[in-house]
């Protein structure tokens, strides 16, 4: 092949990865096989490794990482990387005015200060995430930059390129002279939990959450660790634009910048909406869905939707007047076991409850904690006393994730001497009743498994009563008013014994 021609081939295979890749990770419609990508890749390379000034800095080959750096060296942010105002809800407020009181203060606030009637807001779910800054020139990534400070972060340029959904070059025919798009890098849940057990599989520590396995994976100096942690980006700002007519609106600036080829948050997650009713209403959606979500959020971000208003409010000792980060209650709380009791389920399942000091916890009061099962309360050294930190996310039942063992309650050690005294636990580890606390039948637990069950059956008044909730209930014959509390006392007057009874 001439030079010429060579140069042609790197340009078409470049522009047919860069396409495939976008497909891939952002589309998630990809229109080949897998195998096809990985030819044209690897021709692709072999092609820069015998010609190496056909590499350009927008080539696919850049995602798998090069060599490890000494350091990071520090860039100064061209416009700082501010941080938003918070608001809160308190969740409990029965009253709409109450419940969303600051909220509302926040959309008086922008009313009186622009003097409008009603004001339009761009929202957007608020990413646990890193923010990251991404310098584009003549549509090239050049620079890729952690927040640090605001005011200068760390150079991450090699890493950013690993991560496959980001752009290395825009997808634009006449790209503006510079752009500075604002996003998170974050990792999903389901590519969190592989990376957790690969490094649990190595014996290498594993990470407390998807935020932590996120920083770690971006903060590596060798990019091809990096390369191979499944790293994700939604872009969420324009710092700068040169060279381009910038939007009129935020809603309109993420609809280019997803032109642009950026990963940006499905359209139904970030409705414009009106007043401070249509924010709340919009965090109320956004809370329930929270837990079926893909990556992990702790709240929503609002923006003045008008670029022109939000010129007009502008910056308040460095946070824009014009956008507010509205945080989800904490979803992890502290709290006492006050005793710890058995359930009874449906087929004799017998599950260890933490009765709890009430505490407000994922948006809701919480008294019970599930303990699941007996393995689980021993493997925490869950005890009565025990102050203990109780996790409620969405709708899920509320469970507790660990003991606070300094908070233990302690008492002198029984036959130490004076001098040699030491402590011990003042209450005994958990251990299962050998009989059902309902009827008195045996505990049976079978080898190898992990739930014991009373042996009592339909003789149970527990399991009883379950059956037929379960006979009554809305996936079988959906029996108007006969509820829970109905049956419990049909069951305990002996009216009802077994479902031909009703
Ligand atoms: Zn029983």
């Amino acid at each position: 092949m001439s030079t010429n021609d060579l140069v042609a081939r790197a340009s078409d295979l470049r522009q047919l990865l860069t396409r495939y890749g976008h497909e891939y990770y952002v589309l998630d419609a990809p229109s080949v096989p897998d195998a096809e990508y990985d030819r044209l890749f690897r021709e692709l390379q072999a092609l820069e490794d015998a010609h190496p000034e056909l590499k350009t800095p927008d080539s696919p080959t850049l995602r798998v990482g090069g060599a490890p750096l000494p350091a990071f060296s520090q860039v100064t942010h061209r416009v700082p990387m501010l941080s938003l105002g918070n608001a809160f809800s308190d969740m409990q407020a029965a009253d709409f005015d109450l419940r969303h009181a600051e909220l509302i203060q926040f959309d008086e606030r922008i009313r009186r200060e622009l003097g409008e009637p009603v004001i339009r807001y761009a929202t957007e779910p608020k990413f646990d995430g890193l923010a990251i800054s991404l310098l584009y020139r003549d549509g090239v990534l050049e620079q890729a930059a952690t927040r640090g400070d605001g005011i200068s972060g760390e150079n991450v340029t090699e890493n950013i390129r690993t991560i496959q959904s980001i752009p290395l070059k825009l997808a634009i025919s006449q790209p503006p002279a510079l752009l500075e798009v604002r996003g998170e890098v974050l990792m999903f849940k389901r590519d969190f939990e592989r990376l957790n057990a690969e490094q649990l599989a190595r014996g290498d520590k594993t990470f407390a959450n998807p935020r932590n396995a996120a920083a770690g994976s971006l903060r590596q100096l060798d990019s091809r660790i990096t390369a191979q942690r499944r790293l994700s980006f939604f872009a969420y700002a324009i710092a700068q634009v040169e060279g381009a007519s910038w939007p009129a609106t935020h809603a309109a600036e993420m609809d280019w910048l997803q032109q642009l080829g950026f990963p940006v948050v499905a359209a139904d997650l970030r409705p414009v909406v009106e007043g401070a009713a249509g924010l709340a209403s919009y965090y109320e959606t956004v809370m329930q869905r929270r837990p079926a979500l893909p990556f992990e959020i702790d709240g929503v971000v609002y923006k003045v939707d008008s670029r022109a208003l939000q010129e007009e409010l502008g910056f308040v000792s460095r946070a824009p007047r014009w956008a507010i980060a509205h945080k989800f209650p904490a979803e992890e709380a502290i709290t006492l076991v006050e005793a710890i009791e058995e359930q009874v389920g449906r087929t004799g399942a017998i599950t260890p409850v933490a009765r709890l000091q009430a505490v407000f916890v994922g948006g809701v009061t919480v008294t019970n904690a599930t303990l699941h099962n007996e393995d689980e309360v021993r493997r925490k050294d869950v005890r009565v006393g025990d102050s203990v930190i109780v996790r409620r996310a969405g709708d899920v039942i509320p469970e507790v994730v660990a003991v606070v063992l300094e908070r233990r309650p302690m008492r002198p050690q029984a036959g130490g001497d004076l001098f040699s005294q030491g402590e011990e636990p003042q209450y005994p580890a958990y251990r299962l009743p050998s009989h059902c606390p309902v009827c008195g039948s045996h505990v049976v637990r079978e080898e190898g498994e992990a739930i014991a069950r009373c042996s009592g059956g339909l003789s149970c008044q527990a399991q009883r009563s379950q059956a037929i909730q379960h006979f009554a209930g809305r996936r079988m014959m959906d029996i108007d008013g006969l509820g829970e509390r109905y049956i419990d006392k049909l069951v305990e007057y002996g009216y009802v014994h077994s479902v031909a009874d009703l």
